[in-house]
């Protein structure tokens, strides 16, 4: 059915880059025989999913959205990746994202944009627009995204789908590809609340090839989506994360949830997290940062592209690496390598980077004090509905304002879900809570409640 439903509907969204119709249908075929044999096998065994197409996969390409890694078959699984086949989902195919995880609306793919699938006309959110719109279009029920700024909550919001951001370390990156390495972690996009708390349990959890992943026990995410009970929680509406320069049906059905979760039991107080207005500043230093640093690996020798420059006898190594990074990388991809190594050069580095690298610890600490005070945080998760496709496509410093209320969360590790919270002028709005680091249960218990 998932299969057919691509076919029918993909060649108008374009969520997919690669679909794997051999490979899922014999997963598939595999966990039937198996349960008919009287196997008991995982939850979600049998369930179709689709993978951003930054997670690297054996058997199937993986571009990051990019012409330089246009035909690349990774040689080996991500740790994310091998517990879906292990519990037997079949992984119907690769979406479509910004070139490396980079942008907010899914237009910055070297293979064309994803379209909304409320409307076509619009973007899906970026930079896991293909992940959002194929779990949105009803074309998988399950999806997988990456998260650096927003990239898995953002798309949510605008596409009317569960994203969920966990803790930092919580979900192996091994085999993600990196964007900005401090700040990455994949999560579940699904249709409901309870679908990603079962998702996130199966990916998440200790893995020795990930020096940063926790060796903490996963928090009890699936118990919390479906106890659903918010009464006596404290939750705090973050000030800063609303108001002007919100759009007024965003802050409309933002305030509906707030009611919705008082008339629940919920305590709804104001909180304020003065540093989170740096928040966008701080991570447009500290990614494009690591960006520089991770994207130096494209050097035309280990993977994917290979250009030579044109009218050159016998081109050096350096000039072949260049013609290939020129044609390779896209505009924003490049717009970011360049800010990075400016940032990190000597002479800028402690004025640059190390001053975003404060703020990231002084909006860490805005956390914390938040916390003292309430259970879990909630601001709408972007500020606007899905706009019109290439309305912002010129204009970065307007699409980077996208993740304003996203990115707090990644520059101090905490976990996020957005959940959808209805429709403003018939597209979909997102709530987001924030809860402090390994309290992703949280978010599950009082998203569910949202529900
Ligand atoms: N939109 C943000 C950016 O462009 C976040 C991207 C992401 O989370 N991968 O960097």
């Amino acid at each position: 059915a998932s299969l057919d439903r691509i076919d029918a509907v993909d060649g108008a969204i374009h969520a997919f880059l690669h679909v794997d119709a051999e490979g899922a249908l014999a997963t598939a075929r595999d966990v039937d025989a198996r349960r008919a044999a009287g196997e008991q096998l995982p939850a979600l065994a049998g369930v179709p999913i689709a993978v951003k197409d930054i997670v690297t996969t054996v058997g199937q390409p993986t571009t990051c959205g990019s012409r330089i890694l246009d035909g690349w078959v990774p040689p080996y699984d991500a740790t994310v990746v091998s517990r879906l086949r292990a519990a037997g989902l079949p992984i119907v195919g690769k979406t479509n994202m910004d070139e490396f995880a980079m942008g907010s609306s899914t237009e910055h793919s070297a293979f064309g944009p994803t379209r909304n699938p409320w409307d076509t006309g619009r973007i899906p959110g970026g930079s896991g627009g293909g992940s959002a719109a194929a779990v949105a279009a009803f074309e998988v029920p399950l999806a997988i995204g990456t998260d650096t700024g927003g990239s898995i909550r953002q798309p949510g919001a605008m596409t009317g789908t569960v994203g969920v951001k966990p803790t930092y370390g919580g979900v192996s990156r091994y085999g993600l590809v990196a964007m900005a390495s401090s700040l990455d972690q994949a999560g579940p996009v699904t249709r409901t609340v309870l679908d990603a708390a079962l998702l996130h349990e199966l990916i998440a959890g200790h893995d020795p090839r990930d020096s940063t992943s926790l060796t903490a026990p996963v928090p009890p995410v699936v118990a919390a989506a479906r106890r659903a009970d918010v009464a006596g929680l404290r939750i705090g509406v973050v000030r800063e994360l609303g108001g002007e320069g919100f759009q007024p049906g965003v802050r409309d059905r933002f305030d509906e949830a707030v009611a919705l979760l008082t008339g629940a039991g919920a305590e709804v107080v104001e909180v304020s997290c003065p540093n989170f207005v740096h928040g966008i500043a701080a991570y447009y230093l500290v990614m494009p940062s690591e960006v520089s640093s991770n994207l130096a690996k494209f050097d035309a020798m280990r993977f994917g592209l290979r250009t030579f420059p044109e009218g050159v006898e016998q081109p050096s190594a350096e000039q072949v690496m260049a013609a290939t990074r020129d044609a390779g990388f896209g505009d924003e991809v490049k717009r970011r390598i360049i800010l990075g190594t400016y940032a990190l050069s000597s002479g800028y580095y402690d004025a640059y980077y190390g001053s975003a690298q404060q703020v990231r610890t002084l909006i860490a600490q805005d956390f914390a004090a938040a916390f003292d005070q309430v259970d879990v945080l909630i601001s709408p998760t972007a500020p606007t509905t899905a706009w019109p496709l290439g309305d912002k496509l010129d204009d970065p410093l307007a699409m980077y304002l996208a993740d304003v209320a996203t990115i707090p969360a990644n520059l101090a590790g905490v976990p996020g879900i957005s959940v959808p919270a209805g429709l403003a002028d018939g597209l979909p709005v997102g709530v987001q809570f924030l809860a402090p680091a390994l309290a992703d249960d949280r978010l599950y218990n009082v998203a569910a409640a949202l529900e």
